[in-house]
């Protein structure tokens, strides 16, 4: 490729490029030169493998990446009847957020006012705003956002179920989930089924409004005029290699997490960078591209992430909330307080293993919540699942200490009796299991991230001094705010959208 002054000034408007991936700046116009500038003093200048900016296409709203967070971003505005381009690198839509539990929290939507549950949206803003803006009082608009944010996750589920057909389960009741009911809320066949039930019908609707969704397309840039303001992006096709630049009002990254690219988990969390993972394509590249844009990453390491590590079956690491079970280490002894099994990855490493066993019973089987996932994973995972009628067999069957495990549920059914576990403090579900019994192995794995990108009072990525910078938005696992939980990506994507839609 050559590139000279003039072909710079042909391009219409000086832009230029920001690479995240090696390339800082490349067929960058220098703001405000004159045409005699050094380049054209320089001759002919070729960078290889690198083509000046060529706008092809123009749309209002340049959304990359096609989880939870891009798809919520696209809600609004395509109601609104925006132009939107989806730019996704993956052949499918979903990216992590299709495998996600869908483990979700709400407030004051019509499905949970339908069942019952009263507390408004106010109400719950009031008694968390405290908590949820402490420790970023250096920004006088962040109460603000937050609040923006908190009722986006309300407008999204009502919005998902009324304007694009998402189905979700009736709320459990007390009964069925003493921890945490009222505020979670699942997909319709319950946990892990949100890319039938959320992701496909939302894909769907988007389409049907006019939304160009596009696979096998990767961001390798993000474009920036001379004034600073980012006015699009350039994708290379996955599979043809042609490179497409695409102007655009709005560029939001919605490109997920960093738990897939093992230097960066070296860099930020090297504790986590020896153990598997079980995610494809999270490598971090949003947070790249921003950065070469003049972006501040923040809070990605361990001081900070919101993040733990997994079992490697996620769906599985939920179903203590929703029935007993009983977690045991290679060496058969409990470790971890079951209905809280979020953290159990992090319990075995402490406890020196990287895998444990999660024991339950047919009560697991006929938990709406949890049923289709428990046969489910006991069918995709039939090489770590042990059923047997005593423990001794169970036992057996986990290639674990006979006699050590017969003593922990001795133990355990001592607590039950007693009305206290006394030695983890589990409460919910605090029940004997009864035969036959059912043990799926996992092993320590990353899933996530937290920490990145944060954006500003309206949504914008903000610079290294916290200045926004027009024209770039991100929403979901990129960014800080996200916490990389599942609704709050939903969330912060339905709050960009928001913003995007009044412009
Ligand atoms: C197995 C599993 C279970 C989980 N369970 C839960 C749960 O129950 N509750 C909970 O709160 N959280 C859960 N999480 C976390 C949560 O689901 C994710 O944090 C969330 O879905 C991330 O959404 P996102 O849209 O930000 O990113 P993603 O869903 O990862 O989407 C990002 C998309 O961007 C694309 N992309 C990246 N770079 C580029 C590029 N350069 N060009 C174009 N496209 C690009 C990716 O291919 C991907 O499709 C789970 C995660 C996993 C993996």
């Amino acid at each position: 490729m050559t590139l000279s002054r003039r072909d710079f000034l042909k391009i219409g408007g000086a832009s230029c490029i920001v690479a995240g991936t090696g390339a800082a700046l490349v067929g960058c116009s220098p703001a405000g030169g004159s045409s005699d500038a050094p380049l054209a003093e320089t001759g002919e200048t070729s960078l290889v493998g690198y083509a000046p900016v060529n706008f092809t296409e123009e749309t209002d709203i340049l959304i990359i990446g096609s989880g939870y967070a891009g798809l919520a971003a696209a809600m609004a505005p395509a109601l609104a009847g925006k132009k939107i381009i989806i730019a996704e690198k993956q052949s499918q839509v979903g990216g992590d957020s299709a495998t996600s539990c869908c483990f979700m929290f709400a407030t004051g939507t019509e499905l949970q006012k339908a069942a019952g549950y009263t507390t408004t949206i106010d109400e719950y803003w009031e008694a968390v705003k405290e908590k949820q803006t402490a420790g970023y009082e250096q920004y006088d608009w962040f109460e603000d956002w937050v609040k923006g944010k908190i009722y986006a996750n309300t407008h999204f589920v009502d919005s998902a179920i009324n304007d694009f057909g998402a189905t979700f389960q009736e709320p459990c009741t007390e009964a069925e989930l003493p921890r945490l009911f009222g505020s979670v809320i699942l997909p319709a066949d319950g946990i892990g089924s949100g890319g039938q039930n959320i992701l496909q019908p939302i894909v769907a609707k988007l389409k049907e409004l006019g939304t160009d969704i596009r696979n096998g397309q990767r961001a390798t840039a993000l474009i920036k005029d001379a004034e600073g303001t980012i006015i699009g992006c350039r994708f290379e096709d996955t599979t043809s290699g042609k490179v497409t630049d695409i102007k655009a009002t709005a560029t939001v990254l919605a490109t997920g997490g960093f738990a897939d690219n093992g230097e960066m988990v070296q860099e930020y969390l090297p504790e986590w960078s020896n153990y598997g993972q079980m995610v494809h394509g999270c490598i971090g590249e949003g947070h790249k591209l921003a950065q070469a844009a003049g972006a501040q990453l923040v809070g990605m390491d361990s001081s900070f992430t919101f993040c733990n590590l997994m079992g490697d079956i996620p769906n599985c690491t939920t179903w203590g909330y929703w029935t007993p079970i009983v977690l045991v280490l290679p060496n058969g002894k409990r470790f971890i307080e079951e209905a809280q099994s979020h953290d159990a990855a992090q319990a075995a490493i402490d406890a020196g293993y990287r895998q444990w066993w999660s024991i339950f019973d047919q009560r697991a089987f006929d938990a709406r919540a949890i049923a289709n996932s428990v046969e489910g994973n006991i069918k995709s995972h039939s090489d770590v699942y042990v059923k047997a009628d005593t423990i001794e067999e169970l036992a057996v069957g986990m290639d674990v200490p006979v006699d050590t495990l017969v003593e922990t549920f001795a133990r355990y059914d001592e607590l039950v009796a007693s009305g206290e576990d006394t030695d983890f403090g589990k409460k919910a579900w605090l029940e004997s299991l009864q035969p036959p019994y059912h043990a799926l192995k996992l092993n320590v794995s990353r899933y996530k991230t937290s920490g990145g990108l944060i954006v500003g009072p309206n949504n914008q990525v903000l610079d290294t001094s916290d200045a926004e910078i027009p024209g770039l938005y991100a929403a979901g696992a990129v960014t800080l705010q996200s916490f990389a939980s599942v609704s709050t990506c939903m969330a912060t994507g339905y709050f960009v959208g928001e913003t995007l839609a009044a412009l």
